[in-house]
């Protein structure tokens, strides 16, 4: 019996082909609620800092003056919490992952200043 389950095995595995991706020439699709990256619509935002204050590894940054917006993608463990109590609904969860990068950059969003 465990001959004729290893036997099956290995046909499925000879017709299906490989299991992993030809990546980069294909593109893994993500699913619409896959975590990806913390997105900032920032012509919403109000700066009160709520998601600065909520996020349990400091990666947003909020200064009032000048009206800044910043995220270190690198600290964010895509919890969601920011997402979660931003009153003004502006915070989203992209379903992308940020692309790889060298430098350890905040990802800093500014409102213009006739805003
Ligand atoms: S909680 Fe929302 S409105 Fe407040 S600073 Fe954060 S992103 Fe802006
Ligand atoms: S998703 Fe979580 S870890 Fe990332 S910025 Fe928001 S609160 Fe912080």
């Amino acid at each position: 019996m465990k001959s004729f389950t290893m036997a099956r095995t290995v046909i499925n595995n000879l017709v299906k082909g490989p299991a992993t991706l030809m990546y980069p020439q294909r593109k893994r699709t993500f699913t619409a609620i896959t975590r990806g990256r913390v997105e900032n619509d920032i012509n919403k935002c109000i700066f009160c800092g709520m998601c600065s204050k909520r996020c349990p590894t400091y990666a947003i940054v909020v200064t009032k003056e000048p009206k800044e917006w910043g995220i270190d993608r690198l600290k964010c463990c895509t919890c969601n919490l920011c997402v979660e109590v931003c009153p003004k609904k502006c915070l989203s969860m992209d379903n992308h992952y940020f692309p790889p990068a060298r430098e350890r950059l905040m990802g800093i969003h500014k409102l213009r200043p006739n805003q």
